[in-house]
């Protein structure tokens, strides 16, 4: 058997992994080439009439991915509509089933991760490695939340007798139907992370996946109807802006979002406003800083800095984007890291040499260009700035690694998510004054301290306002959180309205309302 890939990608040989996706390459960009027109799909019937759009890879502009129809404002409502009148009997399978089913639709994505890792780094722009670590993570989610909805037996639990000939009981029950909406950059792990959570706990689902990730969505989409989840409580959405305005303004009983900050809080806003205190279980994004500090092994820090700062060209709700130095070990660390981030290459993700692949679109390199501007204007670049150009690079954004010091600490630069492969650097004498300065931000959702003495590290521990927080950690560093190894959690603005993060064992009872039942015996 190949080695997994899991994100964590360094110290493992995975040649033999290149070598099948040499392979395969070719054979999935002439199927993408080839495939039927992707149309939205309620009860299992694709639905035409909605409006057209073809995708393109951001590798390169003349490479199609797919040509599709998006769900109109009716099929939104018809889909909501089948879902509901399909839930109960959903609802009614008992849990062990439910949870076997999403099992099976784990084992299937998994069997799909070499059709589903090419795909996405053509669709999405990613590197071999963490689009194969996508697809295995993929896997492991569904087949997490199948384990945990087994670990918590269905959650129901009989309670101890308070009275006499009464028997009592709390058991949790499903909403109904959830919307679910994913975003552009882990399109399939993402998805499948909602998806398996609402459905495994008897909900239906209406799903719209990011108007780029129609080939991705279509894909696991049909591994959950291929183990058994019937196609009407399980919808596929394909669309813009306008299929989730429809799908948000439909008459669900709970959403669930990954995505931007304004587009979660406009959820959230428009759901408050609905007939009753739905749920709604946003992860948004992050400002994610990390720490090094003088008793920091420096090489692990640099690697791990660059690694999250720059991993999928920052394009990351968990990326990296602010490191905190300790004066002491300033210049040695930022030498490392400049050293550290010139050996990550640039270019065609199908390339197995490459560590970062092009910018999504347009409007991220429009937002590159002027973050660079800024960042020349008012501090110091240490690196980065300029695009590759030539060839496929021509055909796409190929965007340099941005390094920047000597920014104020206030400056947007240093508040904002830039979504973008830009890292600012600040020095701190005090690591107890720069956590609080890392967390003087809207967001909270990972953050990192590089340190090998305890009480430095126990200080990082108690005060990091995140929600992910990782000590020391080199190859994936404050990214790649693992199902059932490391809960997803934003704080702030970064989401999880309801506190509990996504690949964690707080995560499905979200998906579920208290039912207590009484007996008179
Ligand atoms: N699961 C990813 C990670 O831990 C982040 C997901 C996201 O960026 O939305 O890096």
């Amino acid at each position: 058997a190949l080695p997994r890939v899991t994100y964590s990608n360094t110290g493992t040989d995975f040649s033999a992994v290149h070598d099948r996706l040499d392979r395969l390459f070719p054979q999935v960009e002439a199927a993408l080439a080839d495939a039927p027109l992707i149309r939205p799909l309620i009860d299992g019937a694709a639905m035409s009439g909605g409006e057209g759009f073809r995708v393109s890879s951001p590798i390169d502009h003349a490479l199609p991915v797919a040509t599709a129809e998006a769900a109109s404002a009716d099929m939104v409502v018809r889909a909501v509509a089948t879902a509901r009148a399909a839930q109960r009997a959903w609802a009614a399978r008992p849990w062990d089933e439910r949870a076997a089913i999403i099992r099976r639709a784990g084992d299937l994505l998994d069997a799909m991760k070499w059709q589903i890792g090419p795909v996405l780094v053509i669709e999405v722009g990613k590197s071999r490695m963490e689009a194969m670590g996508e697809a295995e993570e993929a896997a492991d989610l569904a087949r997490y939340y199948a384990a945990e909805m087994e670990r918590n037996q269905g959650y129901g639990r009989v309670l101890p007798q308070a009275r006499p000939r009464e028997s009592c009981a709390s058991v949790l029950r499903p909403y109904g139907v959830f919307g679910v909406i994913a975003p552009f950059n882990f399109p399939v792990a993402l998805s499948v992370n909602m998806i398996s959570a609402a459905l495994v706990t008897g909900n239906a689902v209406v799903y719209k996946p990011g108007q780029i990730n129609v080939a991705s969505g279509r894909l696991l989409v049909q591994a959950f109807h291929e183990a058994g989840v019937p196609p009407a409580v399980l919808a596929f959405l394909p669309g813009g802006a306008a299929t989730g305005a429809a799908l948000a303004a439909a008459d669900l009983d709970g959403i669930v979002f990954t995505g931007s900050h304004d587009v979660g809080m406009a959820i959230h806003r428009q759901f408050a406003a609905g007939p009753w205190a739905r749920p709604v279980i946003v992860e948004m994004g992050g400002k994610n800083p990390a720490y090094v500090t003088a008793s920091a092994d420096l090489d692990r820090a640099a690697e791990g800095v660059a690694r999250s700062g720059f991993g999928l060209q920052g394009q990351k709700c968990s990326a990296l984007s602010k490191v905190y130095v300790a004066a002491a070990v300033k210049d040695d660390f930022l030498d490392r890291l400049t050293r550290q981030t010139a050996t990550l290459r640039l270019g065609d993700p199908r390339d197995r040499a490459v560590f970062m692949g092009p910018v999504v679109d347009g409007r991220a390199a429009d937002r590159y260009q002027a973050v660079v501007a800024e960042a020349l204007r008012d501090g110091r670049v240490l690196m980065g700035g300029e695009r590759l150009a030539g060839g496929i690079h021509d055909r796409g954004h190929y965007l340099a690694p941005v390094i920047v010091d000597d920014l104020t600490p206030d400056h947007r630069l240093n508040r904002d998510e830039l979504f973008l492969p830009v890292i600012s650097v600040q020095g701190f004498d005090d690591l107890g004054a720069a956590i609080d300065d890392g967390n003087r931000v809207a967001y909270g959702l990972t953050a990192g301290c590089y340190a090998t003495d305890a009480r430095e590290r126990s200080l990082f521990l108690d005060r990091a306002e995140a929600g992910a927080l990782y000590v020391n950690r080199a190859s994936g560093a404050t990214t790649g959180a693992w199902p059932g190894h490391q809960p997803f959690c934003g704080w702030k603005g970064s989401g999880g309205a309801g506190g509990k993060g996504g690949l964690g064992p707080w995560y499905l009872p979200q998906f579920l309302r208290e039912q207590s039942r009484t007996i008179m015996l």
